[in-house]
């Protein structure tokens, strides 16, 4: 099944053994995706578009995949160099309008009809009567001109993008310029998640191996190996998320041998492990029972990984990869006093939290977020940063991810040391029964930090788990023993016009989860209070660029009905007294019941701006609080009659 597309994402002559790839037959196997919601299927016409790159590519040449995967993933460059796309619409009206000789006002009110400017691009394009076939698209035409734009700034830099985008689209056929379109946007939306992508590229690189084998492979010897390749795949890719290094390494030395190939890399950042939520220490006593665990302080800052090349180079990353020295000129000033000689190279994860500059007290993240995200001077400074530390995951040489935690800690605590207000490591309690952690948790509050991080200790259990929420982590929150539950982090989809005082902003607005697996956000609630009058104006000056006159594709709207809608982008953090089913909403449909989950009461507490729109709570959370939720409840109705 995994290659029974071939013909359909192949094109017909043309794309012979060392040729470029067609970009024809990318588009094609886009728009074969997006016509299907099935993910066996998504992945096996993934597999033979792979497959054919990996088949027709010349030896030695790993560009064509690489740049194909990037393509598909719509991406230009691994998240820490931070090449991004996302050309703002009137840019891209301008440029269509240019290259199909319409003009801007029926580009505009096409646009406004059909909600999705590449299908705009499209028809203007097969409107148009053409004497001459263009040169057919290729993936590095496409590719290369992609990043020339997202690559160009300064004065001249708006023409010079126009000018490409006119040229690329000029060269379009078919659907072609659909998918142009929306790579520049930003998002493909064709329900294709980089998960899927990746098993993709296990399974067409076992097809290929299997196809230079030469000899037959039984099914279930095929099947096994397909399994294994995803999981190595899946595994290698979490340590060292950078297809620029896992790609020629995939080809070179075949998909069984990364694990020995590709490990965690300073310089690359993984995506950090996260944390389940938990009610109360009872719980934690439960999950945890008979094994070694710690508590640690949870700091209310900003996640930072640190990572130490051999050659002395230092990077801080964000906890979405970003590269954060231009946020922390100050960090990266101080870090070097902490580390002890013999520490060469390292990863560290660690939190950045905001300190006062006289008595080093710890403030709450809102003071962190005052900063710029950018060229940040030393001297202009207001607040000062502290990293703790509570992790090392690469030292010397030898990645530490499958070493048990207290283990770990030790060599951290061994290769670097506590400089005052500059670096400290997570403060600890190993204490085991209810009333010490009790204690520890209500010491972490008075301290400034959010609650607790508990995790594993010992065993494999305590290994650190890139990119996930672990049961092998929980969060206890001082929210939670005042039975308010944790926040979620929603994205602002709709808004609602205000009323009496409130005309000139929005009173009230629409907010959705993310589902990661469908690439789609599900509507949860409307929330109206909360706000002050200087956050609704601070909400209206962020949001209103971002209108929209329908939902985007990818927003799976339900019965909500908002005033306007938006590209979703912002992220909110929101608490909520109670979770119940919907008939209006779409969050977690199917999950719990048929009908939606929706949040009853949510307040605003803060903008995530750390967050990107693909970070919010997905749907499974969702389903676990109110299960959980469900389950508190009728415990408390067996209480109350006296069961
Ligand atoms: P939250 O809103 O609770 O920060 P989140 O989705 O950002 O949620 P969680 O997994 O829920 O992340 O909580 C873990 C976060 O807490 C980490 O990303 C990190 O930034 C922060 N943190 C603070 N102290 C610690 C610690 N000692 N160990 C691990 N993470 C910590």
């Amino acid at each position: 099944a995994a290659l029974s597309r071939i013909a359909e994402v192949d094109i017909k002559g043309g794309w012979k053994v060392g040729n470029p790839v067609p970009y024809a037959s990318l588009a094609k196997t886009f728009s074969l995706i997006e016509a299907t919601t099935k993910r066996l299927e998504k992945t096996s016409l993934l597999t033979s578009f792979f497959f054919l790159v990996i088949q027709r590519s010349a030896k030695g040449d790993s560009n064509s995949l690489l740049q194909a995967v990037y393509l598909c993933i719509n991406r230009l460059s691994p998240d820490y160099v931070g090449v991004e796309l996302g050309i703002g619409e009137s840019l891209l009206i301008k440029a269509i309008g240019e290259s199909t000789g319409r003009s801007l006002a029926t580009v505009k009110a096409e646009l406004k009809k059909e909600g999705d400017l590449g299908l705009v691009a499209m028809n203007s394009k097969n409107s148009q009567k053409t004497l001459f076939k263009p040169k057919p698209l290729t993936v590095p035409f496409v590719f290369t001109n992609l990043r020339e734009i997202a690559l160009s700034t300064g004065h001249s830099s708006q023409a010079k993008k126009v000018s490409i985008i006119t040229k690329l689209l000029a060269a379009c056929q078919d659907m072609e310029a659909k998918y142009i379109v929306r790579s520049l946007e930003g998002k493909l939306r064709i329900g294709n998640a980089e998960r899927t992508v990746i098993v993709a590229l296990a399974h067409a690189a076992v097809l290929a191996e299997k196809s230079q084998d030469g000899k037959k492979w039984s099914e279930e010897k095929l099947a096994s190996r397909l399994e294994e390749a995803a999981d190595i795949m899946k595994s290698v890719y979490s340590e060292l998320p950078s297809y620029d290094r896992v790609i020629p390494a995939l080809l070179d030395h075949g998909v069984f041998k990364l694990r020995d190939t590709c490990k965690l890399t300073p310089g690359v950042p993984l995506k950090p492990m996260l944390a389940k939520p938990t009610k109360a220490i009872g719980e934690v006593l439960d999950r945890f029972e008979n094994k070694r665990f710690t508590c640690e302080y949870k700091y209310d800052g900003e996640r930072a990984q640190v990572h130490q090349l051999e050659d002395g180079t230092i990077g801080v990353f964000s906890r979405n990869s970003e590269d954060m020295s231009k946020k922390y000129p100050d960090l990266m000033e101080q870090l070097p006093h902490c580390i002890k000689p013999d520490t060469r190279s390292f990863v560290l994860d660690a939190e950045a939290v905001a300190i006062e500059k006289t008595t080093g007290k710890l403030m709450p993240f809102q003071e962190l977020s005052k900063r710029k995200r950018k060229d940040v001077k030393v001297e202009d400074i207001q607040v000062r940063v502290c990293l703790f530390a509570f992790d090392l995951l690469y030292l010397n040489g030898e990645p530490l991810l499958q070493k048990p935690l207290c283990e770990r800690r030790e060599l951290l605590r061994k290769h670097f040391q506590i400089v005052s207000g500059e670096f400290d490591f997570a403060k600890h309690s190993d204490a085991e029964s209810i009333d010490e952690i009790q204690a520890f948790l209500e010491e972490s509050v008075k301290d400034g930090c959010e609650g607790l991080m508990i995790k594993m200790l010992e065993s494999d259990a305590s290994y650190y788990e890139p990119s996930r929420r672990s049961v092998n982590w929980l969060k206890l929150k001082k929210d939670y023993l005042a039975g308010v539950g944790d926040s979620l982090d929603l994205v602002v989809v709709g808004g609602y016009y205000g009323k009496g005082k409130r005309t000139n902003v929005y009173g009230a607005f629409l907010l959705a989860c993310y589902d990661a697996d469908a690439e789609e956000y599900q509507t949860i609630c409307k929330i109206g209070t909360g706000f002050s009058e200087e956050i609704l104006q601070a909400h209206w000056d962020t949001l209103r660029p971002l209108e929209m006159q329908k939902p985007r594709g990818d927003v799976k709207v339900g019965g909500a009905k908002p005033e306007v809608w938006f590209e979703p982008k912002v992220v909110w953090e929101v608490l909520t007294a109670d979770l119940s089913l919907s008939p209006i909403y779409t969050a977690a449909q199917g999950l719990v019941d048929e009908r939606g989950v929706s949040l009853r009461f949510p307040r605003f507490i803060r903008v995530r701006d750390d967050k990107s729109a693909d970070d919010a709570t997905g749907p499974e959370q969702i389903a676990e609080m109110y299960e959980r939720q469900a389950l508190a409840q009728s415990r408390v109705g067996k209480k109350n009659k006296g069961g």
